[in-house]
């Protein structure tokens, strides 16, 4: 018996899966040694995996399903939860790695006995929580866990489905998530090192949403059309149209306006500096050294352009998972160059 959905509402319908050929264009996704041992390609419904600023997009529970996962939507917070089961002697690779990761977590008292893992993923917020809940004598849960700082989004589209990103919503778990770009395929593998995030802390539990995050606020977000996700961003006219735009510099008088003190680290195109995610940028195609940076798009709008001092003038055309508050990455030619270039805090400022 599958888990019944408690809380359903209107606006949110998590789609069932139902199995449907695909064309060449579609984005796969290929779970390897996940559920079983072998590689499955996951089956999808009416609503494909999309992309959205470079990033993989997936219908939350066709994914969760062929991750061997639980989906669960908590309504009040308008938070997705993450299931995955522990069993160390699983069939499933996936709940035997549950098992290890979850018995490397020290509870805050002894005794405890591990349940699960959760990963709480909220609609249009880029932070999650990860949770390893444990459960005392008495039956209560006991949740150690932390904050995780996803890349992209938790978005919905038109007709209710729910889309997550697909990288953020396994590497939560510690999962490996690959992408080839010429099969358009991400795929997703348990790792050969079982690791657990290193600031986790006993987390108060909230109310009827057990797993959810402890702020109830409500938050804004966008409903996406489906058919604009498909015709515009995803698939390979989208990178072919965005490959290594030639784009003007703005013409400025003074520096503009003044942002603060940011850290610079550099990176550069290859596979070790964007963990295989090829070298498209989040917001503009390929990236372009000597004009490409890495921000955080709350701090530094997508897109616009900013003047670094001892750099001079570039453009807000990335983001990552690596990317802090004041913090700037800024793409070079080559890896062996970044060796060679110190990292610093430099002053920088938002032209006009
Ligand atoms: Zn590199």
């Amino acid at each position: 018996m599958k888990k019944m959905i408690t809380a359903v509402c209107a606006a949110l319908i998590l789609i069932m899966t139902a199995s449907a050929a695909y064309a060449d264009y579609d984005i796969s996704v290929r779970m390897d040694g996940i559920t079983a041992d072998d590689s499955q390609y996951v089956q999808f419904g009416d609503i494909k995996p999309v992309q959205l600023d470079s990033r993989t997009l997936v219908p939350a529970r066709a994914m969760a399903e062929a991750a061997g996962m639980e989906v669960t939507w908590d309504q009040p917070t308008q938070t997705a939860i993450l299931l995955l089961k522990i069993g160390l002697y699983s069939e499933k690779p996936i709940e035997r790695y549950a098992a290890k990761a979850i018995s490397m977590v020290n509870p805050p008292t002894p005794g405890l006995v591990p349940v699960d893992i959760t990963a709480a993923i909220k609609l249009g917020s880029s932070t999650a929580v990860i949770r390893y809940n444990f459960r005392d004598s008495e039956g209560d849960y006991i949740a150690v866990g932390c904050e995780y700082e996803m890349v992209s989004k938790t978005i919905l589209i038109d007709d209710g489905t729910l889309m997550l990103p697909i990288r953020d919503s396994m590497e939560i778990f510690g999962l490996t998530v690959g992408w080839n770009q010429d099969e358009m395929c991400a795929y997703v593998s348990v790792p050969e090192t079982v690791t657990i995030p290193d600031n986790l802390k006993v987390i108060q539990n909230n109310g009827e949403g057990k797993y959810a995050p402890t702020a109830a606020n409500s938050n804004e977000y966008t409903s996406y059309n489906y058919q604009d996700l498909i015709n515009g961003g995803s698939g390979l006219s989208y990178a072919a149209e965005n490959t290594a735009a030639s784009v003007d510099e703005p013409s400025y008088e003074n520096k503009g306006t003044y942002l603060g003190k940011f850290y610079i680290t550099h990176y550069c195109p290859c596979e070790i500096c964007n963990e295989g995610w090829g070298n498209n940028t989040a917001w503009a195609g390929e990236i372009v050294p000597g004009r490409t940076i890495g921000v955080n798009p709350d701090i530094i709008p997508p897109l616009s352009w900013v003047y670094i001092e001892g750099y001079g003038l570039r453009r807000a055309e990335d983001t990552g998972g690596g990317i802090g508050t004041y913090h700037i990455d800024i793409a070079v030619e080559s890896h062996d160059l970044i060796s060679t270039l110190e990292t610093s805090y430099r002053d920088v400022y938002l032209v006009e």
